[in-house]
């Protein structure tokens, strides 16, 4: 199984590079491969996949902002 040594970043629409080298026998479907993307240089995991199916995208950084926001987030406890 193939995967691209370049990925475009789907946060800033940049080139993101490959950092995780091929193993001996090849990628399987499962493994994660990381990217770091020369734009925004936020890191990306791919899981490999059927190519079938659509790649994807796990940023951790963007799960950091996303709970970062549901903490900023009122309570929606109304004690006034
Ligand atoms: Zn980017």
């Amino acid at each position: 199984m193939e995967v691209p040594k370049t990925i475009t970043c789907v946060d800033c629409g940049q080139l993101a590079h490959r950092l995780s080298y091929p193993p001996e026998e090849g990628w399987e479907i499962g493994d994660y491969v990381a990217y770091r993307c020369s734009g925004c240089n936020d890191r990306w995991d791919l899981e490999v996949c059927d190519e079938d199916a659509a790649p994807t995208f796990v940023s951790y950084a963007s799960e950091y902002r996303a709970i970062l926001e549901e903490r900023n987030r009122p309570g929606g406890s109304a004690k006034c």
